[in-house]
């Protein structure tokens, strides 16, 4: 008699979600055959560590989740620096830039994002213009940086703020350009910006708005300025960017999956074709908690997802409903995004206030509804509260007047 085959998972991308997925996969099935793809040649490591490893704060062992050994214990196929190529859902196939097409029986495609490269004369002349999102660009960046006097960075996001801390951090003084008039512009506003523009220029950054590069100058393939739209040119040895993301779907084009700007899922984290389900910061899922579709960059909705997602693949049917949060380092203070924190999201409304923290810092605090349900908030300062508006945002708590909504600037 033929030994019995058990069912074949294979998973594109070996981040959070992706390799939580396969840990799960394995503690509830035995049997069944795990394969793990990754054009990454590291086995999983944490990217929310990436910035204190730039900071010189964490040593790069320390940023490993995973080994290989345990890929092996566990019984899971790990293929390292091999990108999957192309997807033929009537036949079950993936294909790959190496090694021969592998079938499926249920596949998860849990690719994250690349990021957009600076594209303006002059780049092509500098050996590394540094974005920060994996293991080897930090690599990289610490290598430069140790060489560097002077460094100008751009974007108004967290990777910006990431990058510009970490050089502040290695001794080298940073010029750091942003678009937009304050930071963080789909979930601030402008009290919560000047807030972090304070505590930046407080650790000696030069921050400038409405400003981006629109060339850059080098000699001997290294940067020596970089020239904005408006004229002005600022010194710069070492050049980062945090230009945001372009989610990984492009191999899945000529498959029918519902692709917008993340690949569309149900609250389940299934596609609209059977036997195939994305999750982490790849996938456009349905969020219940506001009844929309949307996509969440952050490592604890990726780990949510993967361990949901690897039971709805063995047959389970299980909603996502959780309440992701985000926290990180701002230079001496933190941030906290809890929920769904989206000014730029019609279907919500906020109110935000800055007062005195307990230490002489400032505190401020957004918070976010859909309808009177409280759905998200945003804490810069003291984190204390957190954990009862996690808790608030979970259990669906409404918030109809006025009164009752300036009582959660009081929660602790
Ligand atoms: C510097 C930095 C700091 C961060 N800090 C925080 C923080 O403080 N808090 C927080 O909540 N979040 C933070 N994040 C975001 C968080 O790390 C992500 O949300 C999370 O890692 C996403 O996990 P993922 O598994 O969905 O995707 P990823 O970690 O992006 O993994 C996807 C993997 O798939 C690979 N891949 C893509 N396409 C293919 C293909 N075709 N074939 C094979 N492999 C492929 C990719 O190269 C990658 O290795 C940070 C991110 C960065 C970069």
């Amino acid at each position: 008699m033929a030994a019995e085959v058990g069912k074949k998972y294979v998973i594109i991308g070996n981040g959070i979600a992706g390799t939580t997925c396969a840990q799960e996969l394995r503690k509830n099935d035995l049997a069944c055959d795990i394969w793990l793809i990754t054009n990454e040649p590291h086995p999983l490591y944490n990217r929310v560590s990436l910035p204190r490893y730039l900071q010189g704060l964490l040593p790069e062992q320390k940023v490993f989740i995973r080994d290989f050994a345990w890929h092996e214990q566990q019984r899971i196929t790990l293929m390292t620096e091999t990108l999957a190529t192309r997807v033929d859902t009537e036949e079950r196939v993936i294909y790959l830039d190496k090694g021969g097409p592998l079938r499926y029986d249920a596949l998860l495609v849990a690719t994250g994002g690349w990021a957009n490269r600076l594209n303006v004369p002059g780049v092509d002349r500098v050996a590394d213009i540094y974005n920060f999102v994996t293991l080897d660009d930090t690599r990289t960046l610490i290598a430069r940086a140790l060489e560097s006097k002077t460094a100008v960075t751009s974007g108004g996001s967290f990777i910006a703020y990431e990058l510009t801390e970490g050089f502040n951090m290695r001794g080298v003084h940073v010029t750091w350009l942003m678009r937009g008039p304050y930071w963080l512009r789909t979930t601030l506003d402008p009290e919560g910006g000047a807030l972090v523009d304070s505590i930046a220029k407080a650790h000696g950054v030069d921050v400038v708005h409405g400003e981006q590069i629109a060339e850059v100058v080098a000699a001997n393939g290294q940067p020596q300025h970089v020239v904005t739209a408006s004229g002005k040119s600022y010194q710069a040895d070492i050049i980062g960017v945090g230009l945001g993301l372009t989610l990984n779907h492009q191999f899945l084009a000529d498959t029918p999956i519902e692709r917008k700007s993340g690949i569309v899922t149900n609250a389940y984290l299934e596609t609209n074709v059977p036997g195939v389900y994305s999750a982490g910061d790849v996938a456009e899922f349905y969020d219940e908690m506001i009844g929309t579709h949307h996509t969440m960059g952050t490592w604890d909705n990726a780990m949510a997802h993967g361990r949901l997602v690897a039971r709805n693949m063995a047959g389970a049917r299980e909603a996502y409903n959780d309440v992701p949060t985000y926290t990180s380092p701002l230079f001496n203070t933190n941030i906290a995004v809890m929920g769904i924190a989206e000014s730029n999201n019609p279907a919500l409304t906020s109110f935000s206030r800055t007062a005195p923290g307990d230490k002489g810092n400032m505190d401020y605090r957004k918070f976010f509804f859909k309808d009177s349900r409280l759905v998200g908030a945003v804490f810069i300062g003291s984190p204390k509260g957190r954990k009862k508006v996690v808790e608030l945002i979970r259990g669906g708590a409404e918030f109809a007047t006025t009164a009752e909504r300036e009582a959660l600037f009081d929660v602790r």
